[in-house]
């Protein structure tokens, strides 16, 4: 089977990881936590990092250090994954959700506006599939009703926008290091900024804000999200090699385009004046294929070849229920039944990407 994702775990992380075991330095605190954080906030080209157990509890802790919570309202887009939304319920705000373009997948900027209130404190725009959004838009808007950026960053590590990388084109940005993401540490996320502030607060709540002067007097509710050592040092070997990742999920995307350009029934994945990280190669089947979506994973699956189904969207949720209205996303639906990607690990080669795309021609013929 050629899976989806792999992850690429060398000498270098055994090593460090080995040296956090036979130091005792396992919990969150040890050496490999901060120079982590170093390593990728200056990656990022921003002056802070705060490492989190995952990146889920970034995007939450992120929310909560702007002072987001009940009442509110934060515009997320709808066709995203589910921790971008789950993240503003976590603190009691409202997300409010915004379809998606048809060729970025990403949110549509264009509908942003229509949609700001006197409850909006924040938009959180999510780099789909590792395509920057369109952040000039999102940031004018931003400063137009005073409205903070939260980048969910998650799937963007290394893509850049008007030459700057993601996770600096906001106020905050998060990241995961789950293991199909750029670069992983098994579980685990971060916050980057230059605001001096959010990231006193960060560390603050990020370790169940112990207070000051006394120690076990909490002057606010804190979280414990604390990154490992462990996790960690895992984290700075990886380090060592994120361009390299970079570059080998770039060059296999241009493979991919380049083998599946003249296949008319499906769309491929764009780079609209950005850098693309092309975190996973999706494809959307048009409505012109004589077979589905659904169809075509299943053959490919049984070809051995493994892939996944886009998101769904975040109306469409059992949970976000109460949110729905009569409103229609057309391009988020249209998305979730015809996307899908296919396997973009590190350890893929030109030889079984030609495979993958003969056998994806192949159903055709
Ligand atoms: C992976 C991911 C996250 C969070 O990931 P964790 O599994 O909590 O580390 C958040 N947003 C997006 C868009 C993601 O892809």
């Amino acid at each position: 089977m050629i899976p989806v994702s792999t992850p690429s775990l060398g000498k270098k992380e055994l090593e460090y990881i080995t040296d956090a075991v036979e130091t005792n330095w396992i919990s969150s605190k040890g050496g490999y936590i901060e120079s982590f954080e170093k390593k990728f906030a200056e990656y990022c080209g921003v002056k802070y990092g705060i490492a989190t157990n995952t990146g889920t509890a970034a995007l939450h802790l992120a929310l909560v250090c702007l002072g987001i919570g009940k009442g509110d309202e934060v515009i997320v887009p709808n066709f995203t994954m589910i921790s971008s939304a789950l993240a503003v319920q976590y603190t009691g705000a409202t997300p409010v959700f915004i379809d998606a373009e048809e060729d970025t997948w990403n949110i549509d900027a264009s509908k942003i506006e229509d949609k700001i209130n006197k409850n909006t404190k924040a938009i959180m725009p999510v780099h789909i599939y590792g395509h920057p959004c369109d952040m000039d838009k999102i940031n004018k808007l931003a400063e137009k009703y005073k409205l903070f950026v939260i980048e969910d960053a998650a799937e963007a590590h290394g893509a850049e926008y008007n030459n700057k990388r993601a996770g600096s084109l906001g106020d905050v940005g998060c990241f995961s290091f789950y293991a199909n993401k750029l670069i992983t540490t098994g579980e685990g996320g971060m916050i980057v900024t230059n605001d001096k502030k959010i990231y006193d607060r960060a560390k603050s709540l990020r370790d169940l804000a112990f207070g000051d002067e006394q120690r076990f007097l909490h002057k606010e509710v804190g979280f414990n999200y604390r990154m490992t050592n462990m996790q960690a040092a895992i984290g700075v070997g990886q380090m060592t090699k994120i361009d390299k990742f970079l570059d080998i999920k770039r060059k296999n995307a241009k493979y991919y385009s380049h083998l599946l350009k003249r296949l008319k029934t499906i769309n491929l994945p764009v780079e609209k004046k950005v850098k693309n990280s092309y975190w996973m190669y999706g494809i959307t089947i048009k409505e012109n294929s004589k077979l589905s979506r659904d169809e075509i994973r299943k053959k490919l699956y049984d070809e051995g070849i493994d892939t996944r189904d886009f998101f769904m969207p975040m109306n469409e949720q059992p949970f976000f229920k109460h949110l729905q209205s009569d409103e229609d996303f057309p391009v988020s639906k249209k998305l979730s039944q015809t996307g899908l990607y296919l396997p973009s690990g590190l350890s893929l080669n030109k030889k079984v990407i030609l495979d993958i795309c003969n056998k994806l021609k192949g159903l055709y013929e």
